[in-house]
């Protein structure tokens, strides 16, 4: 089956690639894929910013439906819709595998980068991954289950690090930072989105979801806000959050800028700023998106700007790296 791969540690040395069709694992189960969607993390790939073990299909944002099932699962799931989770086998033993965070097993391997993803009209993946896609949405939109469950790990510790008033700003307004300034809203945060001019069309969509809007070079107040959520992967975001920050403030960081980044650190001590992050995803940040989905908390259908067969990966990879929409989603179904 031809998929879309990242076929060699060459730069940029992504296009389709025929792969063998998985099969179903004891344990495990084989998705036909519905929806794939195209990650920043992708694009980082794309650019040999990301670890990965090639040839390997990419696409880790996934709704699938159940093909083929492996010994010890049931074979009624043939048929029914699920999202899934990303990491396909970690180590189990490590302390982090042994307290449910498994996106820090230092062995970890998640489909996509280290095993075939879902950029391909066929995934495996093991039945523990599986949560049930929400009725009422599509299955591109339930393909952003993935990043709703990365917000969730990095906008929740112990509690969630928004509390309800908090004035919140959220950096770069791609589908993180939308998904995110979704979720600071539901915590009863109120949320100011902020990008560049090249990022119009996403502050369009932050609008229409009711959301303040602000562009970089616009002068907003500082010390303004209590809780910043840093997605636009970008040195200038960055010291915007930093900057914005009141005393006390907690800046959450989810942007990757792929290289080092030089930012006024200071402000971290002057301010007694708190800096928490998150990598990825793990089974408790998934409950907390799931919940999310299944109430209709999110808006995440507004975010797809368009459904593309896999022949049409190429276009859709351009357009996220130009910004020219918001979530791009390879449905194989349509080649
Ligand atoms: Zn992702
Ligand atoms: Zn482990």
């Amino acid at each position: 089956m031809l998929g879309v791969a990242k076929r060699s540690d060459a730069f940029g040395d992504v296009g389709l690639l025929d792969r063998p069709q998985p099969r179903a694992r004891p344990d495990s189960v084989v998705l036909r894929t519905a929806a794939a969607g195209i990650c920043g993390t992708d694009l980082h790939i794309f650019r040999n910013e990301y670890r990965v073990t090639p040839p390997v299909i990419m696409g880790h944002e996934v709704c699938g439906f159940v093909v083929e099932t492996g010994d010890g699962v049931d074979p009624a799931l043939v048929g029914r819709r699920f999202v899934a989770e990303t990491f396909h086998s970690t180590c189990g033993r490590c302390r982090h595998c042994r307290t449910g965070r498994t996106n820090l097993c230092p062995d970890r391997k998640s489909i996509g980068s280290h095993v075939d993803g879902a950029m391909a009209p066929f995934v495996e993946v093991p039945l523990v991954n599986l949560h049930p896609a929400p009725e009422a949405m599509s299955d591109a939109a339930c393909s952003l289950a993935e990043p709703v469950a990365c917000v969730t790990n990095s906008l929740y510790g112990e509690m969630p690090h928004v509390e309800p008033g908090d004035e919140v700003l959220v950096v770069g307004p791609g589908a993180i930072g939308l998904i995110a300034a979704q979720v600071a809203r539901v915590l009863g945060g109120r949320v100011t989105v902020r990008g560049t001019e090249r990022d119009r069309l996403r502050l369009d969509a932050a609008e229409r979801l009711g959301f303040a809007v602000s562009v970089a070079g616009d002068a907003l107040e500082q010390e303004r806000f209590d809780v910043a959520v840093e997605c636009s992967g970008n040195s200038h975001g960055y010291a915007d959050a930093l900057r914005f920050l009141g005393r006390a403030g907690h800046l959450a960081q989810m942007g990757l800028s792929g290289g080092d980044s030089t930012l006024p650190m200071d402000l971290v001590c002057y301010r007694e700023l708190t800096i928490t992050s998150g990598f990825a995803s793990n089974p408790r940040s998934w409950n907390r998106a799931m919940k999310l989905m299944h109430a209709g908390s999110l808006d995440l259908q507004s975010l797809v700007s368009e459904i593309v067969p896999l022949s049409a990966w190429e276009s859709a990879f351009d357009r996220s790296f130009a910004a020219g929409g918001i979530k791009f989603v390879i449905d194989p179904r349509l080649d």
